[in-house]
């Protein structure tokens, strides 16, 4: 059994989207093993997208992150990190297809609903930085 960490963003959250994100995630048949909505601080959106600080839209990311609450979740099941990767679908708008969730909702590279973990080493990363605390 595999855990993933899933944030669904400042902008989701704001749009109302929590029980669509969470409902599909259920739907697919995974749990929801840990949740809060939570309004992080600076220090932890940076340690969480660290691997992008040297990149030009850095700043404007963890703005945007810490423009409202975020639900923050450890999501649990078979092969939930890949999956949930192919549910959320592509961060480009031109290449997110329907059906995922970006596809359905985002319009915009940045402000694009969710976070999910991209590996077995991010999950554990990510979970420790968000639920450890
Ligand atoms: P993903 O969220 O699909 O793992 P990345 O790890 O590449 O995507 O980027 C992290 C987040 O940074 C994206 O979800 C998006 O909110 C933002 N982002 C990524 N690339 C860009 C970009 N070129 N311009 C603006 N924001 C971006
Ligand atoms: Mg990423």
């Amino acid at each position: 059994m595999q855990r993933s960490f899933v944030m669904i963003k400042s902008d989701g959250v704001k749009r109302g989207l929590v029980g669509e994100v969470i409902g599909r995630l259920e739907r697919k048949g995974y749990s929801i093993l840990e949740a809060k909505l939570t309004t992080p601080d600076r220090a932890t959106v940076e340690e969480h997208y660290a691997e992008h600080k040297e990149r030009p839209f850095f700043g404007e990311l963890v703005n945007f992150i810490l423009e409202g609450p975020v639900m923050a979740m450890v999501v649990e099941g078979e092969n939930v990190i890949e999956v949930i990767r192919l549910m959320v679908g592509d961060k480009d708008p031109r290449q997110a297809a329907p059906g995922t969730i970006r596809g359905d909702f985002a319009n915009s590279t940045t402000k694009n609903i969710i976070h999910a973990s991209d590996s077995v080493e991010s999950a554990e990363r990510e979970i420790n930085i968000w639920f450890s605390k």
